[in-house]
């Protein structure tokens, strides 16, 4: 059957970025299983999934808007190297939890570090990030009316 609304897909894939490099990729494991058609899966990538069906190779090049959106400037912050109390050894590239203004759980990394100031960084890793996936569906079924109602698969 074709991938539509409410199935479940199995895929194969390989995230490279713009230059070729690869991000991530299921080929050394189990493939990603995701329901269709409801957000479990970035807007850009799950519309190129639409009508798909199995053994079909594909590349989708997904804009960042579509993925992981535009790094936003103000999630960019500079603080002085107390504000890390408690922590020593600060690093370029360490990752902290943090929240949100809007009060949700987000992940902080470290980009630069000058004498006293420290640079965070609270985009999404992939922010800004041309995506290019080459996918490989390896099954899709219907979705059972719990899966639906959960909004994942089981
Ligand atoms: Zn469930």
């Amino acid at each position: 059957m074709k991938i539509a609304n409410h199935t479940v897909v199995e895929i194969h894939y390989t995230l490279k970025d713009a230059d070729g490099t690869v991000i991530d990729s299921s080929a050394n494991g189990e493939p990603l299983k995701y329901l269709q058609g409801v957000g479990n899966i970035i807007p850009g990538l799950e519309r190129e999934m639409l009508e798909k069906a199995p053994g079909d190779k594909f590349t989708a090049v997904i804009a960042p808007e579509d993925g992981y959106g535009q790094q936003n400037p103000e999630l960019i912050q500079t603080m002085p190297r107390s504000a890390f109390g408690g922590v020593e050894d600060l690093e370029v590239g360490m990752a902290f939890r943090a929240e949100s203004t809007d009060g949700h759980p987000i992940e902080v990394e470290i980009i630069d570090i000058d004498g006293d100031e420290v640079t965070i960084n609270g985009n999404h890793p992939l922010a800004g990030v041309e995506l290019h996936f080459d996918i490989e569906v390896v099954s899709v079924r219907e979705a059972s009316a719990e899966e639906i109602d959960h909004g994942h698969v089981h």
